[in-house]
């Protein structure tokens, strides 16, 4: 049948996203890094900044991995504020408890392995969720938009920081050149892995762009939905409140 089908191609995906990441989870940082020539880091900066988190919030940071975001957030709530790092793969959850706890962030931390698409905690318990670089992996894109919209607060904000589509048609040519040539090189030199980063370079090519994502989260329940262009549209982060 038609469903036997999907849920075969369904599982399939998601097989391969676990697989790509437990492979990939002890030398993720330093390939982020290198990869991005150090610039996921002012990428996450702008989430942060946008983020509105205060102390005492409480923070969702879905797909968290390494802890990036989590870390600057556990600052940022303080003592009476709590972040939760969530992620589905466990090597890459243990990976970021294990930074964290050696970078001393202490018990307004939790770590919690979670589907995107099927969130474990109650409605309206969240200030503010972010998911960066993670929606692209997520099987089911309009559950988990639906699922995070559920688990904010009413005035609480959802944060997508993810690659997106080039707004230049040079800009787009290079990056096509970079991310399906020299990144699964770099892979295979770095990791040993050219298939992860091929994986990689076809998630940022089948995501959908901009203007898609923006009408995504408004069917999911989002409103006052923007985003912002980062490094000529290879990421951007959007943004949208639920009322
Ligand atoms: N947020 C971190 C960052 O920006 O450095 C990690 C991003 S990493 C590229 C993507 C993460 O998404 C991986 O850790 C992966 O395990 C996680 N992931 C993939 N599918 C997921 C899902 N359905 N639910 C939760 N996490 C998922």
């Amino acid at each position: 049948t038609d469903f036997g089908y999907e849920k075969v191609a369904v599982d399939e995906k998601a097989a391969r996203v676990a697989d790509v990441f437990h492979s990939v989870a002890a030398r993720y940082d330093v390939m982020n890094d290198l990869m991005s020539f150090g610039i996921h880091r002012l990428w996450k900066q702008l989430a942060l900044e946008r983020s509105g988190v205060r102390q005492g919030h409480s923070v969702l940071d879905i797909a968290g991995g390494t802890g990036d975001l989590t870390r600057q957030f556990a600052k940022r709530v303080g003592p009476k504020g709590r972040v939760i790092l969530a992620d589905i793969n466990e090597s890459m959850l243990r990976v970021g408890r294990d930074k964290l706890i050696d970078h001393g962030v202490g018990d307004n931390v939790k770590y919690v392995q979670a589907n995107a698409e099927s969130l474990p905690f109650p409605d309206n318990s969240f200030h503010c969720i972010t998911i960066a670089f993670g929606l692209r992996n997520v099987t089911d894109k309009d559950a988990a938009l639906r699922s995070m919209t559920r688990v904010l607060k009413p005035g609480g904000r959802l944060l997508v920081l993810e690659f997106s589509k080039p707004v230049n048609g040079l800009l787009s040519k290079a990056y096509d050149q970079y991310s399906f040539r020299l990144l699964p090189q770099m892979g295979r030199l770095v990791a040993n892995d050219a298939d992860s980063y091929r994986y990689l370079a076809e998630s940022i090519r089948m995501h959908p762009d901009q203007e898609t994502l923006k009408t995504m989260m408004q069917a999911a329940g989002l409103e006052r939905v923007e985003y912002t262009n980062m490094t000529g549209g290879i990421v951007a982060l959007h943004r949208g409140i639920k009322l």
